[in-house]
């Protein structure tokens, strides 16, 4: 159980991926996975089919899903497992939390065309599979097609990044009802790739008790963006608040991510793995 293969992040083209959910099935299935998640950013419409193309390859699935939170002037991503994507507290969090992404990628845009890179809301909506759910990453897609850079880590710092002429901040979901929406739809609360926030010593703390209190039980590890310092950083944050560990590549695409589908290490050995408390929420057919 504490080596399975397990990959609790990914994302389709129901957020910000780029290949649909059963492409990402496929990818899990061909890459080793035992047990995956599709956990696109503030939308559960892709579940559906990601569990039913895992079931078709044989693979073991859990519902997931990616809160964007609001927490000391940060953006913190709280991924929930085990969810009832049908439960309607959740989908109506969900729906109140992507609401503002549109008028947010106007202004956006507008802060574009004001450095002489015109058409960015158009262009970043074509990019979006799923119009309800206008990301950075399609703005930074938008940008690298027209050629103005070659990579969208390089329009990340250029323009899309706090300070920058594409950046609006935006006020996200709270942290407790982030986590209240994932507990009350059946899941674990996980906070997502600790290694990426700017946070002071803090900062930080607070975050890990304030997670807690509201009933959040998880970090994540093991994730793609950590460095190995940062997976030991984290190894230890999960033992000194008794945190269960959780591991996941945040895939996008064959193109943009670093990390394939099923080629994580594993997690330390002294940590208690998520997907042990997962239980009935898995189907499919986990390895013993
Ligand atoms: P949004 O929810 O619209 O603010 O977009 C956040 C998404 O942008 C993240 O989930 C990542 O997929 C992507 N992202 C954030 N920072 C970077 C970066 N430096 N390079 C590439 N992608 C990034
Ligand atoms: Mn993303
Ligand atoms: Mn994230
Ligand atoms: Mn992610």
């Amino acid at each position: 159980m504490h080596l399975l293969n397990a990959d609790l992040h990914s994302h389709s083209t129901t957020s910000d991926g780029t290949l649909t959910p059963e492409a990402v099935a496929e990818r899990a299935a061909a890459g080793g996975v035992q047990l995956w998640a599709l956990t696109d950013h503030d939308e559960v419409a892709g579940q559906q089919r990601a569990r039913d193309a895992a079931l078709d390859l044989g693979l073991a699935w859990v519902g997931g899903v990616e809160v964007s939170v609001s927490f000391a002037g940060e953006t913190i991503h709280v991924v929930g497992l085990g969810i009832d994507p049908d439960d309607e507290t959740l989908r109506a969090g969900l729906a109140a939390t992507r609401a503002g992404r549109r008028e947010r990628a106007r202004q956006m845009a507008e802060g574009l065309a004001r450095v002489g890179i015109e058409g960015a809301f158009e262009g970043a909506l074509a990019q979006a599979r799923n119009p309800d759910l206008i990301s950075r990453t399609h703005f930074a897609r938008y940008i690298v097609e027209r050629g103005v850079c070659a990579h969208t880590h390089e329009v990340f710092r250029r323009y899309l990044t706090e300070g920058k002429p594409g950046y609006v901040p935006h006020q996200w979901a709270k942290l407790g009802d982030a986590v209240r929406w994932i507990r009350g739809a059946g899941g674990v609360a996980v906070i997502a790739h600790p290694g990426r926030y700017k946070l002071t010593a803090n900062e930080e703390y607070a975050l890990f008790t304030e997670f807690i209190a509201h009933g959040g039980v998880g970090v994540e590890v093991i994730t793609g963006s950590h460095s190995a310092a940062e997976t030991l950083r984290f190894a230890e944050t999960a033992v000194e608040f008794d945190l269960l560990a959780s591991r996941g590549s945040d895939f996008h695409s064959p193109e943009e991510s670093r990390t394939a589908l099923g080629s994580l290490p594993d997690l330390p050995g002294r940590l208690k793995p998520v997907w042990a408390v997962l239980g009935e929420r898995i189907e499919g057919p986990v390895p013993a």
